[in-house]
This record gives structure tokens, C-alpha cells and sequence, in this order.
């Protein structure tokens, strides 16, 4: 069996490097920078070792939990504390919704997030049969209005992709908005106390989850893992390919490409020119955050911080800075053990379209969070340490028209035998999505 490069070591490429191994594969991993985690990062605010990137993953979907059980990493949950809304100068409480599209409306009225007007429009539902792909926005938009997407879908969507609630596809990020907006009745079964938690991660950090993957691979005399090694080229050979990098050019049988949409289409340009066109068209949005560490014990900060939320969401017409807020200390029982009378918390600025916003100085990100934070919760203390991390082409934008796309990017890339893409560009941006890519790209392979 010949020899097979993996190149990307994101969560996606160490998972489809793993199953390689675990099939009998020799396997070469490639990565361009000098750590493997790629989106999964950590960081030191105050002394202590954060995520500056990822940190969470969804429990429904079996893909993430599964593998860090699998590789003996303790999971933990977030804790009850929940999340607000800073709009109409307010913190208010975020009623049930499914990805903004609210499942009661008098928990929606309590709320105090719509104005009357907005509220007024949202109880006057209008069932819509859209046809074809639409954005969350659109579809959610007809049924409930203006308001209900500007104030609930944007911020929800804003977390997620960084994106645009107009342009992101329903189809590909909110299916079951699609059938749940098609009842002449929207309502949701109450929460059952005991039920699974929604959302996991790795005690201590997401950041433990691709550090395990790599000591894993390491552990194994079949798979090598490079780092400073960006692939340049991608060529086909009668054998199978000739993959370049600048320190030489390495031959392989089998090809995964994890890396994001802009270096996967340079790379396919030459095996699978169509795919690469696909690619190509593929959007993304660039992110900052910013960790803090605030004392507990200095005036106002409890009072301020350690409400019982979780954090905030910040709808775009609001005007804020910071698009959302995670207050770690409260949303991570860990965070908070490990902080010792620190508070840690983040902040989340940058959407899709807003990339000149965050070229400025780290500074300047952190006098922005720190004044939106004084507005919306009065905090005036100044933090003991701020980290900023910049995800620059980050989320990938999964636009009207997504999964259309990405079944043709497949069916071109299935035309070369041996090669395989996954990653967040494709079926899902997620954790546990991304993940999945990586194992069904492998198993394609195999097969
Ligand atoms: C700020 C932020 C917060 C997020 N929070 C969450 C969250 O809480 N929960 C969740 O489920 N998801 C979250 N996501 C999404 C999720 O983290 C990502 O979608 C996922 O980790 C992407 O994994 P990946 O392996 O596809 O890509 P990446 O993590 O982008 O990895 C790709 C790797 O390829 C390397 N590479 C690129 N070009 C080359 C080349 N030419 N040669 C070699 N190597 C190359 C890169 O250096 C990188 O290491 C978040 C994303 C961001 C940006």
C-alpha cells in the first residue's frame, strides 16, 4: 500500500492523518505552521491557559465527544448559566429560539428584545413556502419579520459564521428551520430536566483535543507530523502525486487536502481545475477575540460580571463594536477553578464585510471591548491582563447555494482517484462537522 500525505493538521487533518494510520497507511502530515490545531488554540491570559479559539463543541452530534473519549480526554459541560442579548440598550434575557426563530412568542414579548412594532409583526405570522434555497434570514424574515432576524438571527448567526443572516444559507447552516417554519404551528417540546446537554468540550480546553490527536499520531511508527512545511503545489504523476513544499517534493498514493478554501483551491488547481473554481467562490469572515482577566475582588467587577450569565450577543443594528461577550468564568467550571479570583472572559468582534474594522492595533480591539463592556454591564475596573488572537479568514461563509456547490466541488474532486478534501469549508463549520468530513473523506479514500 502506498503512502499517504495529509496536508493541514486543523482538527480535520489530524482526524483523516488518525484514520489513515488506524487503515495500515504510512502517513505524512503537513502543516504549514509550527503547531498542530489549527482553529484550536491555546493562550495565557493572567497566567492561565485558555482557548483563544474554539471552545466548545456540540454533544448532539457524536462526532467530537466521541474522539476525545476515544483518545482518554475527560469532557465537561457548560455550566446552566445563559446568555443574554445587548440590544435597545439593554441586557435582556434570550428567549427559546431555534437559531433566532423564536418557538414562543410571549417568552419572546418577556423578553423585552423586540419593540412593540416588531412584536406586533412577529405575532402576525405569515407561513411562507419559499422555494429553492434561501437564507436564514429570508425564511425566517417572511414568517416573523425585520425585526425578528435583525435581533435574534444575526446575533445567533454572528457567533456561528461571523456572517450575514441575508446570505447564509438555510439549507446548509439551519435545516431544521426549513421544516419547522412550514407548521401552520411553531412550537418546540419544553426542555426535560436530565436531558443530554447540548454543548461539550475538553476539561481544560478544546485546545487539549488536537495536542492528543498529534501525541497519538506520534506514538504510531507509521505516521510522521511536519510542521513548517506549507504545501506549495499539488501535481499529478502516473503513480499518483508529487506533493510540493519548500524544503522538497514528496510522493504519495493518497492525498487529503484539510486546509481551508483559499490553499485548497491553489492546490487543486492542477489535479481538479473545476473544484478549484468551486472553491475559490467560497467567502470568509475574519474574527478578533479578546481575553480578559478581571479581579474579582476589585470594586464593581462582581457586581458587574458575576450576574449568573453566561455572556451576551450583540445584534449588528445595535452599532456595538464587540459582536458578543463569553464570560468564561461563569459559562466553564474550569475557567473558573483555574482563574482563583480572576474572572476570565472574552470578547468577539468582526462580521463577514467588517475586515477593515479589525485592522488596527491589538490595542485599540481592547479599549473597544473594554468601553462596550463598561456599556453594557458597568464595569469600570481595568482588567489585570488582555490577549488578543486574530482569526483572519476564519468562517467560512455557507451562502444561498452551498450545498449545491459543494456537491459539485465533490463529484470534480471524485474524478482523480486518491484525493480527498474535508474540512470546515464544506459540510458543516462545527467541531464535530468538521470531523466527520475528516472521516468520511478517508473512507471515500479506502473505498
Ligand atoms: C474564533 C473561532 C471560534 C470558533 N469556535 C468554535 C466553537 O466554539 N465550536 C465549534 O464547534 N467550532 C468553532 N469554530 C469553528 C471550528 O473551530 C473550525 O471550523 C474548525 O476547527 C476548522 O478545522 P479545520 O481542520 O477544517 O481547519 P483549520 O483549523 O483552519 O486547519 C487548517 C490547517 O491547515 C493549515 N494550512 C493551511 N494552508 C496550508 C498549506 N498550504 N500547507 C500546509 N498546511 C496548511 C493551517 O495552518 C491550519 O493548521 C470556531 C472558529 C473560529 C475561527
Amino acid at each position: 500500500m502506498g503512502r499517504a500525505i495529509v496536508v493541514g493538521a486543523g482538527i480535520a487533518g489530524l482526524t483523516a492523518a488518525r484514520a489513515l494510520a488506524d487503515a495500515g497507511r504510512d502517513v505524512l502530515l503537513l502543516e504549514a505552521t509550527d503547531r498542530p490545531g489549527g482553529k484550536l488554540r491555546s493562550g495565557e491570559v493572567a497566567g492561565i491557559t485558555v482557548d483563544v479559539g474554539a471552545e466548545a463543541m456540540l454533544h448532539r452530534r457524536p462526532e467530537g465527544t466521541a474522539l476525545a473519549t476515544d483518545l482518554g480526554l475527560p469532557l465537561t459541560h457548560p455550566t446552566p448559566a445563559s446568555s443574554r442579548v445587548w440590544t435597545r440598550d439593554a441586557l435582556r434575557r434570550l428567549p427559546r429560539t431555534v437559531m433566532g426563530a423564536p418557538v414562543d412568542l410571549d417568552d419572546l414579548a418577556d423578553s423585552g428584545i423586540l419593540s412593540a412594532e416588531g412584536l406586533e409583526r412577529a405575532r402576525h405570522q405569515a407561513v411562507a413556502h419559499l422555494d429553492g434555497d434561501v437564507s436564514v434570514g429570508d425564511l425566517v424574515g417572511a414568517r416573523y419579520g425585520d425585526e425578528v432576524v435583525d435581533r435574534l438571527v444575526e446575533p445567533l448567526l454572528g457567533g456561528v459564521y461571523a456572517g450575514q443572516a441575508r446570505r447564509i444559507s438555510a439549507r446548509s447552516a439551519a435545516p431544521q428551520l426549513l421544516d419547522l417554519l412550514a407548521r401552520p404551528e411553531v412550537t418546540l417540546p419544553a426542555p426535560v430536566t436530565g436531558a443530554p446537554p447540548v454543548f461539550a468540550a475538553v476539561a481544560g480546553g478544546m485546545w487539549r483535543l488536537p495536542l492528543a490527536l498529534e501525541a497519538d499520531l506520534r506514538d504510531r511508527d507509521s505516521a510522521e507530523v511536519r510542521y513548517d512545511a506549507p504545501v506549495t503545489a499539488l501535481r499529478r504523476t502516473p503513480s499518483g502525486f508529487v506533493v510540493t513544499t519548500p524544503a522538497g517534493a514528496e510522493a504519495a498514493e493518497l492525498v487529503v487536502l484539510a486546509t481551508p478554501a483559499a490553499p485548497s483551491a491553489r492546490l487543486l488547481a492542477d489535479p481538479a481545475p473545476d473544484a478549484a473554481a468551486e472553491l475559490e467562490a467560497i467567502a470568509y469572515a475574519s474574527v478578533a477575540l479578546v481575553t480578559f482577566a478581571f479581579r474579582r475582588a476589585d470594586p464593581g467587577v462582581a457586581e458587574a460580571l458575576d450576574t449568573g450569565a453566561s455572556g451576551f450577543l450583540v445584534p449588528p443594528v445595535d452599532g456595538r463594536r464587540v459582536k458578543a461577550s463569553t464570560f468564561s468564568f461563569a459559562k466553564w467550571d474550569w475557567v473558573r477553578t483555574a482563574g482563583e479570583g480572576l474572572l476570565v472572559l472574552r470578547t468577539s468582534l468582526g462580521r463577514f464585510g467588517e475586515e477593515a474594522s479589525l485592522q488596527v492595533p491589538d490595542e485599540a480591539l481592547v479599549r473597544a471591548s473594554l468601553a462596550d463592556l463598561a456599556t453594557a454591564t458597568g464595569l469600570t475596573a481595568p482588567p489585570v491582563d488582555a490577549v488578543v488572537q486574530r482569526w483572519g479568514g476564519g468562517l467560512p461563509q455557507y451562502w444561498v447555494g452551498h450545498a449545491d456547490r459543494i456537491a459539485r466541488l465533490r463529484a470534480a474532486v471524485a474524478r482523480v482517484p486518491g484525493l480527498a478534501v474535508c474540512g470546515a469549508a464544506y459540510d458543516g463549520v462545527g467541531i464535530p462537522a468538521t470531523i466527520g468530513s475528516a472521516q468520511r473523506a478517508v473512507a471515500g479514500l479506502l473505498a
